[in-house]
Order: C-alpha cells, then structure tokens, then sequence
C-alpha cells in the first residue's frame, strides 16, 4: 500500500462543499456508533444496512448526497472503533479500554472506487456525488502518473489500482491522499553489513559501530517558533468572550507552524530509515512503543523537562514505522527488541554496570570496556537482536523461505523475514555458527 497525495485547488465553494462531504462522513459514523450503543449484537453488517436507511430518510436530505461507498467506508470507520474497543477487552488491557467516542470535529471523508473521477493526465479530480463539488486540480511534488499500470494496460486495471481516496482538511488547505494498491520492490546490495541502533538523548540515534544521527537544528529553530506561536494564542485567548480578529489569525498561524514541524520531523524520519536500509542487511533496533507505561518510564527516568522533550521529539515512532517500510521493500530483515539491560550490561563481557542518566561513557570495571553510553547500548541492541534470529533459524530452517509473512517470536518481539531473503539467510548461518563459538560481539 502506498499514500500518495496531493493539493486540491478550488474555488471556496469547492471547500465548502468538501467541508459538507466531510460533516456528513462523521455524521454517518457517528449514527452508526449510536445504533451500535441502542442496540444488542450490531454486526458490521447492520452497520452498512443503516447507511441505506440513513439515504433515505427524509430527515437527513444530507446523506443521500455522499456516495453510497463513501457511507459504507464511514460505518467501517465507526466499525473498527467498536472493533478495536472489543479487542482490548478480550485483550484484558489495563486501563482505559479506548471506549468508541462520537467524533466532533473530524477532518476528512474518505471515497472508495466510486464518487470520483481522475482527468486523463491525472492532473484533475472529480467528484461526481451529491455534493456536487466538480472539478479541482491536483497539485503535487510528485507526478500522479508515475505509478500507474503500464501502458496498454485496460483502464480498469489502472482506476483499480488506487483503492480510495482520503479528503483531508489541513491547517493549509484541503488535500486528497490516494491510496494505491502496489508492492513496490527495490534492488538491494546484500553485502553483510549488520546494524543496532539505539535511540539517543544527545543524539538522534547511535549506532552499533558507533556512528551518530543527531537530531537537525531546523527542525529545532521550527519548534522554538511553535512554541512562541502557542504562548501568544494563550495570551490572545479570553476566557467566555468571542475572540478577535487577531486571536484567530494567530490561531491560524499556530496550526499551520504545527503543520510544518510534522512535515519536516516526517522528512527526516524517512532519509534515515531509507539511509540505514540501504547500507544494511539485518537491522536491529529497541522498541520504544509509543506505549503510554513505556513512555511514563522514560519521563520518570528523564526528570529533565529538555531532556524529555528531545526523547519525544526525535520521532522515534516515525522513524522504525520508515524503517520497516523501506526493509520490506528493499527485503532486508529488521528485527525490534525490547530494551531491557542495554545500557546496564557490558557489551563486551557482559557484566551489569548500574548507570545514572547523567553517566555518558560506559566504562566497564570487570574488562576495561570503555564506550560511550549508546554505543555501547547499541552493540548490546545488535547482539539481542543476532541471538533471537539465530533462535528462529534454529527453529525454523527450511519454513523461512516458503513462509515469508511475520512471525512472532518469543511473545516479547517482532522479526521480519521475508522472502528472498535467502542469500542474507545464507550468511547469517554462518555468522552464527562463528557467533557460536566466540561469544557474540
Ligand atoms: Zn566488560
């Protein structure tokens, strides 16, 4: 699956239109969600039922007005949301249990293979529902054509390819984001080369060989202005009056600074990813969910509000979502491990040496290791992540290749082979046959 998107230019009868497209989506789902409540034993079945309903009742002229399809995609909206509540019941999470809520403010709708119509140059869109929104161009860095079947290919078969189509409401204007059904593949260069990586403080991240990605001064000048923007919205705010003029211009610069800075984290967390792909064929790296207890354990290791800033900032998530997006692609293995003892144990001799935050180099008392902190967290991080594979090979030989798809390892991680793999494979087994005999790393 690949997201492609794209500006839509218009007329601001065209927006407000989209705007109506977009309140009747989150209408749809939220009635969907309110039958689901008044209501025992709502099938996803129901749900689509109720759309047709919906269309028809005289009390809602609105509904009609959104393409049948696009209905159906905002009751799955609201149908995963039961979905996923139900799940982390049956889950026994604890906690909140992310009851379904009723949406309010809602900034998109989302089309399926029909109520809209892309020119022949893929440089126009139409929406042919209800809304009667028209025509508006598409303005996007990237061409529309380029991942189109080949030529000569029928029609069809290039209109199927784009699954839906997202309208999306942004600080900056409206966009529309294709969904395109293809497996990209890129040519990789296996030539053995292995990696762990460690999130840093100082650093963006460190890597097994001691190599660092620090975080971008852009991106920190970009944030020092978001949060000047956000200390002159508050000031601007008055509590229970309608605000001025000047607040709401303010306001609207804030979302747009926002916008930027995602962009340019977003940017960034793919040019590392692709860049660590590239020049490697197995990579390791510590997961650091985006999980709210992990999270609480770094804020309470990290009292230092910078500090803990900087954690959050270096967009960590993003950059191990890019990461597993480009290895699949590239068909290289990556492997997450859970971070326990990497910075505590000796990545040489494996004694446990206690290190406050403050302590930046590790210097080992039982062999004489010294490294700095991460680098040594991140050889411990490449080695867990070796020892696990080599578990699953032991386990495994001769599945891996007809078996592709992911596998669950050990209930505490995730590791990726995929197919083609079976050059990279070859090595690894050697590797660890001499991992074997001398102690890894
Ligand atoms: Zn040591």
């Amino acid at each position: 699956m690949l997201v492609i998107e794209a500006k839509l230019k218009g007329t601001q009868v065209q927006y407000g239109k989209l705007d109506e497209a977009i309140r009747t989506g989150q209408f749809i789902r939220n009635t969907c969600l309110r039958y689901w409540e008044d209501n025992k034993g709502v099938t996803r079945n129901d749900l689509q039922k109720l759309c047709a309903v919906l269309a028809k009742n005289k009390e809602f002229p609105w509904a009609k007005k959104l393409n049948s399809q696009a209905r159906q995609a905002h009751a799955d909206r609201a149908w995963s949301a039961i979905q996923r509540f139900y799940e982390n019941c049956r889950l026994g999470k604890s906690g909140k249990k992310g009851y379904p809520k009723y949406k309010k403010f809602s900034r998109s709708v989302e089309y399926k293979n029909s109520g809209w119509k892309l020119s022949a140059d893929r440089r126009q869109i139409t929406f042919t529902d209800g809304f009667e929104v028209g025509t508006m161009d598409l303005w996007s860095s990237r061409d529309l054509v380029w991942y189109v079947a080949p030529t000569g290919a029928p029609a069809s078969l290039r209109e199927k390819q784009i699954s839906r189509v997202r309208v999306i409401r942004r600080a900056d204007g409206y966009y529309a984001q294709f969904l395109v059904d293809w497996d990209r593949r890129e040519e990789h260069e296996f030539q053995g080369k292995m990696t762990g990586i460690d999130l840093g403080l100082k650093e963006f991240y460190t890597d097994s060989d001691g190599n660092t990605v620090d975080n971008l001064r852009y991106l920190r000048k970009s944030e020092r202005r978001l949060k000047r923007l956000q200390r002159r919205v508050s000031k601007k705010h008055v509590q229970g009056k309608k605000q001025s003029n000047r607040y709401h211009k303010v306001r609207k610069a804030l979302a747009k600074q926002h916008l930027k800075v995602s962009r340019q984290r977003e940017d960034k967390a793919r040019k590392d990813a692709l860049a660590v792909v590239k020049s490697n064929d197995l990579i390791v790296y510590v997961r650091r969910s985006r999980c709210r207890r992990l999270d609480l354990k770094i804020r309470n290791m990290v009292k230092n509000h910078h500090l803990a800033k900087s954690i959050s900032d270096a967009s960590w998530y993003q950059f191990t979502r890019w990461l597993q997006y480009f290895a699949k692609v590239h068909g290289v293995i990556v492997i997450a491990v859970q971070p326990h003892n990497t910075t505590v144990d000796c990545s040489c001799c494996g004694a446990k040496l206690k290190k406050t935050l403050s302590t930046r180099t590790h210097k080992c008392n039982k062999c004489g290791t010294v490294l700095d902190r991460d680098h040594n967290a991140a050889k411990n991080i490449l080695a867990k992540g070796f020892k696990l594979l080599a578990e699953y090979l032991n386990s495994t030989v001769g599945h891996t290749e007809s078996d592709p798809k992911r596998v669950k390892a050990q209930g505490e991680t995730d590791l990726w082979l995929k197919n083609g793999d079976a050059l990279a494979l070859s090595w690894l087994n050697e590797l660890r046959i001499s991992a074997a005999e001398n102690p890894p790393l």
